[in-house]
């Protein structure tokens, strides 16, 4: 079957033509006939199936017949981080190059007034964040009653973050003859509750999970003592050829050391977390999806949904608490059928982490050593009540025997590295306490806890303006320090999602972040 037989007028098949797609994926070929007919449809699918052009494509399609009216939207599509949401207004931009749509892309970060002009004009597309549409509600400064088409994207990574109180109110002021587009990566009792509450009799359309990662990334793990991660690191990407990797932290606060410490060694690096700004977290992106710069040291807010091609490495430079992120932050890599390689540097202590990810994917996670660094073993006597005996370089995992890495052999392809830089010298005082093993919300089918009202209004304003005055420049360069000697405030606890940490969620639920789980040393009075 090709785009013509689905009912797509000439003009949008140009679009596609100049988007280089020559056949419509499973998803598009399942989706586009259904919303085109008007029917509510409930997707089950990742990003990376083609998803985004299985909803936009027949918009646009049915949004060409009419005009919008000042500050009345005639379509919403909800998404749960700005980044994705950006990537979606880029979708609409060139699948709708043809067509004459008024589109606003409401997100955080961004001044409320150029927002407000947009939706004055009258938009034929609203693409929001949850949390900055409500904000323009709650002033007064839309109307969302003239909705005709809603679509909820990434429905299960909305109950992750906790939207769902929020999507809840915004699905309440919308017309109710509306058509709605429902899609999700998993399909947890909590998520179909939400799609009986907002569908009538849906289209279920399922499409296959993307090849599964194994089958397109090489993995690898290094276990090495925590103040040797840097290090470890550093000796990776130099015997690999890395033409560009995302560097995954699992604090935000680790960020901002990393990159400069791997600028220090003449690495090209920058940052990209939820703390920056929006411009400069827009900006960054640019950056590395242009490649003009080849490392992206990040939180998770990079782990899902970003579409960048050709990425030939990921590093995760803390073992992720979550198994299931380990899964996104790899799939960040071997995208469109190319192979990529990722590594993983775990230190004893994350063998639960380890071993949790290994039981998800089902496999173990081939273990090598570098050259520059001492290898150490996982710490199994932590891992499934078992204790395992085993010192340092002892008795080798028995999942996986260490490989040698290539690290001797490999020409290096990054930027030269300078001598040795004093920061590398410098201890990492407290390196990052594994938090505790969850599972995701949407996989335990539970509904993160509802913020108080009262904290909605402004809320992305607030923090967005608090960001400003904290955050640091990405490329601003700041000497690697002790943790001890940095204001207790800058202590964030280690939330899975940077824009979730954002929103200031009323409690933590089940997510008690690491910082609270820690033992403290009390030191004895004199
Ligand atoms: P998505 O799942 O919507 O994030 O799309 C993933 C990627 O697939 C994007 O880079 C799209 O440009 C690309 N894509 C979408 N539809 C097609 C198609 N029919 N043929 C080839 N590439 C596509």
């Amino acid at each position: 079957m090709g785009f013509s037989d689905l009912g797509l007028s000439p003009d949008l098949l140009r679009a596609i033509e100049d988007a280089g797609y020559t056949t419509p994926t499973p998803i598009q070929e399942q989706a586009i006939p259904q919303v085109l007919m008007g029917r509510d449809v409930m997707g089950i699918a990742q990003t990376g199936t083609g998803k985004t052009a299985g909803f936009t494509l027949p918009m646009i399609e049915i949004l060409g017949k009419g005009r919008a009216k000042a500050r009345m939207p005639r379509s919403l599509i909800l998404e749960p981080t700005r980044e994705l949401a950006a990537q979606v207004s880029e979708s609409f931009e060139k699948y709708g190059k043809h067509h004459k749509l008024n589109m606003a892309l409401l997100i955080g970060g961004v001044s409320f007034a150029e927002q407000e002009k947009k939706i004055d004009r009258g938009v034929d597309v609203l693409i929001a964040t949850p949390g900055r549409l409500l904000d323009h509600f709650g002033r007064g400064k839309i109307l969302l009653q003239d909705v005709k088409i809603l679509v909820i994207d990434e429905a299960d990574r909305m109950l992750d973050m906790g939207f769902i109180p929020d999507i809840e109110r915004i699905v309440g002021v919308l017309p109710k003859i509306r058509q709605t587009l429902f899609f999700s990566a998993t399909m947890a009792p909590e998520i179909r509750k939400l799609s009986d509450k907002f569908l009538i009799n849906p289209k279920q359309i399922s499409v296959d999970k993307k090849a599964s990662t194994a089958e397109t990334v090489v993995q690898n793990l290094v276990v090495v003592n925590s103040k040797a991660k840097r290090e470890a690191l550093r000796s990776l990407i130099r015997s690999e050829n890395v033409k560009n990797a995302f560097i995954f932290c699992n604090r935000k606060r680790d960020i901002g050391t990393l990159q400069k410490y791997l600028a220090q060694n003449g690495f090209s690096a920058v940052a990209l977390h939820g703390d920056m700004t929006q411009p400069a977290r827009t900006e960054t992106l640019a950056r590395f999806k242009n490649n003009e710069v080849s490392l992206l040291v990040c939180s998770d807010v990079a782990a899902r949904g970003l579409d960048i091609q050709a990425v030939s490495h990921v590093f995760n430079f803390d073992v992720p608490s979550n198994a299931e992120d380990y899964v996104h932050r790899i799939g960040r890599t071997g995208r469109a059928g190319m192979t990529g390689r990722a590594y993983t540097i775990a230190t004893p202590e994350e063998a639960k982490y380890v071993a949790a990810i290994e039981s998800l994917i089902g496999n173990p996670i081939p273990r090598i050593t570098t050259d520059d660094v001492d290898a150490e073993e996982l710490d199994m006597s932590d891992v499934g009540g078992k204790r395992r005996r085993g010192g340092r370089k002892g008795k080798a995992e028995e999942t996986a025997k260490p490989a040698r890495s290539r690290a001797a052999a490999a020409p290096e392809t990054m930027p030269e590295a300078p001598a040795e830089s004093p920061a590398q010298t410098q201890p990492e005082a407290d390196e990052a306490k594994p938090a505790r093993t969850r599972r995701s919300r949407s996989e335990r089918g539970e509904r993160a806890p509802a913020r108080d009202s009262g904290r909605d209004q402004g809320r992305d304003q607030g923090r967005d303006q608090g960001q400003r005055d904290k955050a640091p420049a990405p490329t601003k360069h700041e000497p690697i320090r002790d943790r001890r000697d940095e204001p207790k405030r800058d202590r964030a606890p280690r939330f899975s999602d940077d824009d979730a940490a954002d929103t200031g969620s009323g409690g933590f639920g089940d997510d008690v972040p690491a910082f609270l789980l820690r033992t403290v040393k009390l030191k004895k009075s004199a």
